[in-house]
């Protein structure tokens, strides 16, 4: 049964404000799910004020919370709006909490400008970028179908000629799978020293993966392992996102004793569209649609508050189905502890429900990586060399 909530026990669980400035997204990737993105709409000023009240307001923010500016392409909006966006966060904050920002872009706009906006305001850049050429061209690709690779490093060099720090999100499919030594040899060459790799998921409107069928673990297994291996003999040693979680994750004093992760504890990511709209659990399930759960919004800022989004049936039956799934979870899988029961959107556009266990994307973000990860430290171990016996 769904755990029994109220507003006062939400306070401090929001890791991430996920904002959308706009769903418009200035290129057409062919595994993307953003249904909206031909949609030019901006966020107004009034709507960023808005999200930052409810957070702070409710004392939501958990110690590390972020907003993240994303869901879309983010540089599409100036970085005059985000000056003006990220004084209106500090003008709702708590006095004395500096409020990180981060911003997730596919890397085709940056240029010196940009790159001034950065350094002054310490955001933290993600750059999406699928790896060389051939990989990225095939499936990152502009509105009239041609390759972004070559301007996307046009991007990246800007950043590290102006010693903006950033990291990459590789997007993996099954022509990923077979090209480790490539990419390795690709990071390595430019220079890239932080990595995440997210699988090519299936949600919303794209309906397979290149991932799915028999063989993918396996094949994720070794690319894993291979990479890995690569980032960590590297002159620079390249840190890869995956790796590094989960070993933050097995160092943590509160090591399974996890119950749930943000995407499956409400309001550990709160999601505000560009209207308004609020979402929460999984940031994607904003802007999708399905039969039960219509369009996965609990809520508007206009009048929404933690108390009133809480009491109403939308987020009810959400929070009873994705904590029965955890559950299921919890009894079922010896991963539990590493991935505290998954991602709602995987489960229910694979599964066709919250409440389940297993995805393509589990086995591949989480049990592959944690054998992978486990397995190198048994490694570690057995070759260490014995300490003296005490005496
Ligand atoms: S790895 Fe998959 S089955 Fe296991 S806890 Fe995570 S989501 Fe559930």
């Amino acid at each position: 049964m769904a755990e029994l909530l109220d507003a006062q026990s939400l306070r401090a669980t929001t890791r991430l404000l996920v904002m959308q400035p706009t769903a418009f997204c200035n290129i057409n990737c062919d595994y993307c799910y953003l249904p909206h993105r031909d949609d030019r709409a901006v966020m107004s000023l009034e709507t960023v004020s808005r999200a930052a009240g409810f957070i702070f307001g409710a004392e939501l923010n958990a110690p590390d919370f972020t907003v993240v500016w994303h869901a879309g392409e983010p540089l599409v909006v100036s970085p005059q709006w985000y000056r003006q966006a990220i004084a209106a966060v500090e003008r709702a904050a708590p006095p004395g909490l500096t409020v990180p920002h981060a911003i997730q872009t596919n890397g085709m706009l940056i240029d010196d400008t940009w790159c001034d906006f950065f350094l002054e305001t310490h955001m933290r850049v993600g750059v999406s970028l699928d790896g060389t050429a051939r990989l990225h061209d095939a499936r990152r690709k502009t509105r009239a179908g041609k390759g972004t690779h070559a301007q996307v490093m046009h991007g990246i060099d800007h950043l590290r000629r102006r010693g903006v720090p950033f990291h990459i999100i590789c997007v993996v499919g099954k022509a990923t799978l077979d090209a480790a030594e490539e990419l390795m040899d690709f990071f390595e060459a430019e220079d890239i020293r932080h990595v995440g790799f997210n699988v090519e998921e299936i949600e919303g409107a794209v309906e397979s993966s290149t991932l799915e069928g028999e063989g993918s673990a396996a094949a994720f297994r070794r690319f894993f392992s291979r990479t890995s291996e690569r980032a960590r003999a590297a002159v620079r040693s390249i840190l890869i996102r995956e790796r590094e979680d989960l070993l933050a994750c097995l160092q943590s004093p509160a090591f399974g004793y996890f119950g749930y992760n943000s995407q499956n504890a409400p309001f550990g990511i709160v999601t505000v569209a560009t209207g308004g709209d609020l979402f929460t659990f999984s940031p994607e399930l904003a802007g999708l649609e399905n039969e039960t759960y219509g369009d996965f919004c609990i809520g508007n800022l206009a009048d929404a508050t933690p108390a009133s989004i809480l009491a109403s049936p939308a987020f009810r039956a959400m929070w009873r189905e994705i904590d029965a799934g955890v559950s299921r979870c919890k009894e079922n899988c010896a991963y539990f502890n590493l991935c505290m029961g998954g991602a709602p959107v995987n489960k229910l556009f694979e599964n066709k429900s919250f409440d389940s266990t297993e995805t393509m994307f589990c086995r591949l973000s989480h049990q592959a990586v944690a054998d992978v990860v486990l397995a190198e430290i048994e490694r570690e171990i057995a070759t260490a060399p014995s300490r003296p016996n005490s005496p």
